[in-house]
């Protein structure tokens, strides 16, 4: 592993296929949405890869490969996939593209359908709902807040949950957003 290796993530990638795992229609399905209109136009280069940032200190994150893998049809196994998430929406595969793939876009597509199944890290989900309990993504300890008091610092400006909750009425991920104290809507 390099040296500053991002933490190791499960890396279902280099698993044997099985026919039964691949879906032809998936990327025609792909392709009709804004940003992955060009996936198949890819011939394997490998540039976004070689030029991506998080690819340098990842053993198991590779665009190339999860774009492979959406080609294939390996629908669940792409979106399920944990380095799916740790790409960091650079832009740098997109710019270098020979082809032209909108790299990051398919990234991002392929989130998107992931995170309207309920498929996204725990993290997020973590975060979404601090977002509409408090409008940030972090709830800010009281302890921090008293201490920010006795340091003279200013009060945090108060977030707004009620106008982002209503941004995000209808919003596909939305219902896999577990709300504080109320029971989690996927079950
Ligand atoms: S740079 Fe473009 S053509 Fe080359 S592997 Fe990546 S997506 Fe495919
Ligand atoms: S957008 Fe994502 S896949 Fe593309 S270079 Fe940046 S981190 Fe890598």
């Amino acid at each position: 592993m390099a040296e500053n290796a991002a933490p190791t993530v499960k890396d279902d990638t280099r698993e044997p296929i099985r026919a039964k795992e691949i879906d032809p229609k998936f990327k025609y399905e792909l392709i009709k949405h804004h940003g992955s209109e060009k996936l198949l136009k890819c011939f394997e280069c490998g540039t976004c890869t070689s030029d991506c940032p998080v690819a340098r200190y990842s053993d198991s994150y590779r665009p190339r490969t999860i774009l492979h893998m959406a080609r294939l049809g390996l629908k669940d196994r792409v979106l399920k996939s944990d380095t799916l998430w740790l790409c960091a929406a650079c832009f740098t595969c997109t710019d270098r593209c020979p082809q032209g793939v909108e790299v990051a876009s398919v990234i991002r597509v392929l989130r998107n359908i992931a995170a309207e199944e309920g498929i996204f890290p725990q993290v997020f989900k973590d975060q979404c709902a601090s977002v509409l309990e408090s409008g940030y993504a972090y709830k800010i300890p009281d302890l921090r807040i008293k201490k920010r008091e006795q340091t003279g610092l200013p009060p945090l400006p108060k977030g707004n949950p009620e106008s982002i909750r209503k941004s995000l009425k209808g919003v596909a991920f939305m219902k896999h957003i577990e709300k504080k104290g109320e029971p989690d809507a996927k079950q």
